[in-house]
């Protein structure tokens, strides 16, 4: 099979119709052997029905439909798991995505090599202010962090080699940062490629304002777990040991200084008089905290069932 289209949506009964029969068009006029996987999310609509009547007109449309509203990520990574294409595209179900894009995504994997290609919504139409400035500024942190240097890390309409999803394991709210996952399980062929994007048509979107809190606390997670995920003490004993010392330092300056009043029978003040022995006594119980952490995290990892996975490549 040449593509898997997986489409996450939560109570998108309007667009799917549409969405459907502008796929299959586009599908059909580059003869692709291709089937759509829709993830229904949760929906308290009717989409499920619709999907149902689709697949019953064409079979090569499939659905998962889960109990509750789990999410973007948990609808992805089902679809994932299910998908058989070669390529694997995904989208979003609002029709703010063009299918027209898909052929140009599906050559840029099969014919230029990349391992993953991800949209770019260079023109966004969505309200201006809660979006496109946020996300300006989004994009730009991620740029930085994730060494990627991709414009729209969050669009969702993205190619993969289907050996990409299969490797990559996306959970909670990770799907904003699915070319970095790749990049981590060391995929490194990453693209972009500008795509046409609509404004919503039918519905509302599904995500506020807190998609940036929570985004940029997902960054600094998913930063620190492709770092020292495997390695905890590295981060924790270093910056403990760093605070211990400087605490330590401190504390011997403030004996010192208090000693060599004593001899030289100056005035000395009591040690507790100092703010610099409040410091140092925060510093040196600060960075055995910090150390018992990374004692704490490397029992956690040991035990992590991921400890041994590796991504092989190849073997002969
Ligand atoms: N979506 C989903 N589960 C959710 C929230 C959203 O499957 O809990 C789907 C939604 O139906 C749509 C896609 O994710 O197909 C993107 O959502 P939306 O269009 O609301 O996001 P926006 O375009 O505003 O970024
Ligand atoms: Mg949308």
């Amino acid at each position: 099979m040449d593509i898997s289209i997986i489409i996450p949506l939560y109570n998108e009964e309007e667009s799917l119709p549409e969405l459907y029969t502008w796929i299959d068009r586009v599908m059909h006029e580059h003869q692709y052997d291709y089937e759509i996987i829709f993830i229904n999310d949760g929906s308290t609509d009717h989409s499920w029905d619709v999907i149902e009547q689709l697949h019953q007109q064409a079979p090569h449309v499939k659905g998962i439909k889960f109990r509750c509203n789990y999410g973007k990520s948990p609808a992805l990574f089902s679809g994932f798991e299910k998908a058989k294409g070669n390529v694997v595209i995904t989208m979003d179900a609002d029709l703010q995505d063009s299918p027209e894009e898909i052929p140009e995504l599906y050559d840029m994997i099969v014919n230029q090599g990349y391992d993953l290609v991800s949209g770019w919504k260079r023109k966004r139409h969505d309200s201006t202010l809660s979006k496109n400035l946020p996300s300006k500024i989004y994009n730009a942190t991620a740029r930085k962090i994730t060494g990627l240097k991709l414009h729209d890390m969050n669009c969702g309409l993205k190619a993969y080699r289907n050996e990409v999803i299969k490797n990559i394991e996306v959970y909670g709210e990770m799907h904003r940062y699915i070319p970095y996952l790749a990049k981590v399980a060391g995929f490194t062929k990453i693209g972009e490629k500008v795509v046409s994007h609509q404004a919503r048509k039918f519905g509302k979107s599904k995500f506020g304002i807190n998609r940036f809190v929570n985004g940029y606390l997902d960054l600094f997670s998913l930063w620190f777990l492709a770092r020292f995920g495997k390695r905890p003490m590295h981060f924790f004993g270093f910056w403990g040991s760093v605070m211990f010392l400087l605490g330590f330092i401190a504390v011997l300056a403030v004996g010192f200084m208090k000693w060599h009043a004593l001899i030289t029978h100056t005035h000395a003040p009591l040690i507790t008089s100092t703010p610099y022995f409040y410091l140092s006594l925060t510093m040196m119980i600060v960075g055995t905290q910090l150390f018992l952490a990374g004692f704490v995290g490397e029992l956690i990892s040991r035990n992590s069932i991921e400890r041994n996975h590796y991504n092989i490549e190849k073997e002969i």
